[in-house]
């Protein structure tokens, strides 16, 4: 049978799966610590690990080794949530000093501890055009992406993309940032892409379809198989993000969004977010929600195989 090249359920036969984990410790673990959560995600079912260096990073190289070998030890993945406060549009020289130090600090002690992909928030507009920032960005990613390969630290820069509209981080301005500088690939931040909208938009498959459209035409087939996500439910106002939400109090379509990510083959890591009392469950649930349609899509593909054998 001749397919085209754009019949998105070609990819959906050779797709391999989705790792779903929490960002930060999940809410059920039972002692504190990176090591005990690694256990816990094992213990639950769930794949992956986002360690949460939100605050700033304070670990020992001894620690990182830890926790890269308990993390192989229990068949974990592991990614970097870096620390909140980096700006790659710092408006003064001390704190992109700052901000810098973060970023590279999340990046060499994530990769210590085994660790390949490291998320963080790419900065503010502070008012200044789009196209300005963006030129700025890149410079910066540019500047950092090349200082941690010449000291061998082999990991992804990934910029989020953000919830609100006077954060730079929209999802073309991602997908360009990892077109133009090697080293640096996108976290998609769904529930971010909706709340930016601020109006109820991007919540529809067709929506979603889209958004996984620009993903394949900015980064091909391979930018889907290599993805690293987050998900949760989100409360906003007209300006975007306000906080995060459990699932069942929130508006986010996420099995249409969930669905979409099927038929488009996607592989890599969905890290979930929801607020407590939820963290463990939602990601269970979304998890879940993926292995049925998975499953469904795959069902359904064999009976069309047989019926058109
Ligand atoms: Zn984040």
């Amino acid at each position: 049978m001749e397919t085209p090249d754009n019949d998105i359920s070609t990819h959906a036969q050779t797709a391999s799966d989705l790792r779903f984990g929490t960002v930060g410790a999940p809410q059920t673990t039972p002692e504190s610590g990176t090591l005990s959560a690694i256990k816990h995600i094992r213990e639950l079912g769930l794949e992956h690990l986002e360690i949460a260096w939100v605050r700033s990073v304070r670990v020992s190289d001894a620690l990182c080794a830890q926790i890269k070998a308990t993390a192989a030890e229990h068949g974990i993945s592991l990614s970097i949530h870096a620390p909140f406060y980096t700006n790659l549009n710092s408006q003064t020289a001390e704190l992109m000093e700052k901000s810098d130090a973060r970023l590279l600090a999340a990046a060499r002690k994530g990769y210590l501890a085994g660790a390949r992909d490291i998320i963080f928030h790419p900065g503010s507009y502070h008012n200044q055009p789009p196209e300005q920032v963006y030129a700025r960005v890149q410079e910066k990613l540019v500047e950092m992406t090349g200082i941690l390969r010449e000291e061998g630290v082999e990991v992804n820069l990934r910029p989020e993309t953000m919830g609100k509209g006077a954060m730079f981080g929209d999802l073309d301005e991602v997908l360009q940032l990892s077109r133009d500088v090697p080293g640096v690939l996108p976290c998609i931040d769904w529930a971010h892409l909706h709340a930016r909208q601020g109006d109820g938009t991007f919540n529809t498959y067709a929506e979603f379809d889209d958004a996984l459209r620009r993903v394949r035409e900015a980064l091909g087939v391979e930018g889907l198989r290599h993805i690293h996500c987050h998900m949760s439910g989100i409360a906003y106002t007209k300006r975007g993000e306000k906080e995060h939400l459990p699932l069942n109090e929130a508006d986010i379509h996420y099995r249409e969004l969930i669905q979409a990510l099927v038929d488009h083959g996607v592989a890599g890591v969905m890290a979930v977010e929801a607020p407590e009392p939820f963290h463990t469950a939602d990601a269970l649930t979304i998890q879940a929600t993926y292995r049925r349609l998975r499953d469904q899509a795959a069902a359904q593909t064999e009976l069309s195989a047989e019926t058109e054998g």
